[in-house]
């Protein structure tokens, strides 16, 4: 699962990030709205998180102008305004959820857990590529019958090519949707999981081409 935090407060997002890696999600944090407006545009997330007190522009306008977009990303405001009139002026600007600062931690967890669930409820959660599926929902890898029991990482590294699927993922973009903010992960660790992954899916014809300079494609079998 990976969460988009939009949050201007270096601290605080690095806190938030560490608590949400701790808990099981894959995380990419941002501290202006444009940065994650194009992280929107070009990869897919889970929930956002979004501050409203934010650089540039309002965390209310960029969620009005996300709506706008026809971005359905679940949005959850996490934020010091805590009046009832800023909590309703938040979820009519498109927002799923609103939690005041300080917050707790188990609370935010369950507040996630069940914008998740709603959000799985209703979009179709079978991804197929050539004979391969995987179930964005669970996360289970399979080819008719069989279930392919992949390390964490070389799944999440798989679901990437998957969703991407015929275009390329780049090597970048795999790195940050690995390691989020526990930026201890480099790009040849993303290069080992490739190689373990391509003996695992040659078998079924499909191929995990390396774009030199750029990234990865994950190929399916020529007709
Ligand atoms: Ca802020």
């Amino acid at each position: 699962m990976r969460l988009l935090v939009l949050e201007d407060d270096v601290q605080v997002a690095r806190g938030l990030t560490e608590e949400l890696v701790r808990a099981g999600y894959v995380v990419n944090s941002f501290g202006t709205p444009s940065e994650a407006d194009q992280a929107i545009q070009r990869e897919s997330f889970d929930v956002a998180i979004v501050d409203l007190g934010l650089p540039q522009e309002d965390g209310l306008s960029f969620i009005r102008r996300m709506r706008d977009q026809g971005v359905s990303l679940p949005i959850l405001i996490l934020t010091a305004r805590d009046t009832l009139d800023d909590c309703v002026t938040g979820l009519d600007a498109g927002a799923d959820d609103y939690l005041t600062k300080p917050f707790r931690l188990a609370e935010l967890l369950a507040r996630l857990r069940a914008a998740l669930r709603r959000r799985h409820a209703d979009i179709t959660s079978l991804l197929t590529v050539g004979p391969l599926q995987i179930d964005l929902r669970t996360h289970e890898v399979f080819s008719g019958d069989d279930t392919f029991d992949l390390p964490l990482r070389e799944r999440e590294v798989l679901e990437s090519l998957m969703v991407a699927s015929p275009a390329v993922v780049k090597k970048d973009d795999l790195v940050q949707s690995l390691a989020g903010w526990q930026a201890d992960l480099s790009a040849n660790a993303i290069e080992v999981y490739i190689s373990r992954l391509r003996p695992k899916i040659t078998p079924l014809g499909l191929t995990i081409r390396n774009v030199r300079g750029i990234g990865y494609r994950l190929e399916e079998p020529k007709t």
